[in-house]
């Protein structure tokens, strides 16, 4: 390309994904804020309130290794007083939540486990933590009301795979939501990102972690990703019905959601 970046082979990217994940996961948190000058914050509360959690939902966040959705998520639930019901049920309804935090990565599910217990739900039962695939999850057809996959889907080999994994282990009425970086097509706009992600990013990648070639890496994973129209048909195609999107920051990420009817 006219950035010079390498093509990289399939084969190598599951490996090259294991890699980044490796290196970035100690600096993810202040990477993620210096990139998206904290805004990734706001987009993941535009995500879980979009997606209207409830107590006593089966939910399964997946590339959820840091624990940012998951943890919304459960804040929700935890702040839901359903009107009229009794402490009692309303108890036992809270203990019945299960959030599944899915990483490919075990140093990113030890980043959310560390922050599970700097906030204080190290113990809490309603949240797991799974190491597992995307690509072939290890849960039952039909199981989950929710699923969600904030800034993974990206970086897996076979997109395809993921959203039929996703539909699979949706219950009828569940719905799936990805956040995800996409593209701009507003113009002097898009140059001004294009420029900021393929010159400012890396070097703040060196910056901050000496590690300019994951960061080079991630802006050009962002580059190859479907736009927004194609990733919709997608997701329609792996069976979801009321595929819709929104963009956020002229598209710097879209939110796309189906539901399994
Ligand atoms: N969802 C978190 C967030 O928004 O902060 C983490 C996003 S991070 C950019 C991408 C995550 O996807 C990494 O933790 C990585 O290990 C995970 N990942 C990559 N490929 C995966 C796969 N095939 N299955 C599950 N997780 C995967």
């Amino acid at each position: 390309t006219s950035f010079g970046f390498k093509e990289v082979r399939e084969e190598e990217k599951s490996q090259m994904v294991g890699k980044v994940f490796s290196n970035v996961a100690t600096n993810y948190d202040l990477m993620n804020d210096l990139m998206s000058a904290g805004l990734h914050r706001l987009w993941k509360d535009r995500l879980v309130s979009k997606l209207n959690p409830f107590p006593g939902m089966k939910h399964l966040d997946v590339a959820g290794g840091t624990g940012d959705v998951a943890f919304r998520i459960l804040e929700t639930i935890r702040s839901v007083k359903r009107r009229g019901m009794q402490d009692v049920l309303e108890d036992e309804l809270q203990e019945e939540t299960q959030i599944y935090a899915c990483d490919i990565n075990p140093n990113m599910l030890n980043v959310g486990k560390k922050r599970a217990l700097e906030n204080g739900l190290g113990e809490d039962r309603s949240l797991v933590w799974v190491e597992g695939d995307a690509e072939a999850l290890g849960f039952g057809n039909d199981s989950m009301d929710a699923y969600t996959i904030a800034f993974g889907i990206r970086n897996v080999t076979h997109i395809e795979k993921v959203l039929s994994e996703a539909y699979r282990v949706l219950k009828r009425g569940g719905r799936f939501l990805c956040l995800e970086l996409s593209h701009v097509n507003i113009p002097v706009f898009k140059e001004l990102y294009d420029y900021y992600s393929f010159s400012i990013i890396p070097a703040m990648g060196e910056l901050v972690s000496s590690d300019r070639e994951s960061y080079q890496y991630l802006v050009e994973s962002i580059r190859r990703f479907p736009p927004q129209e194609t990733f919709a048909s997608m997701i329609a195609d792996a069976g979801f019905q009321n595929v819709e999107y929104e963009n956020l920051v002229g598209g710097v990420v879209a939110i796309h959601s189906g539901l399994k009817i």
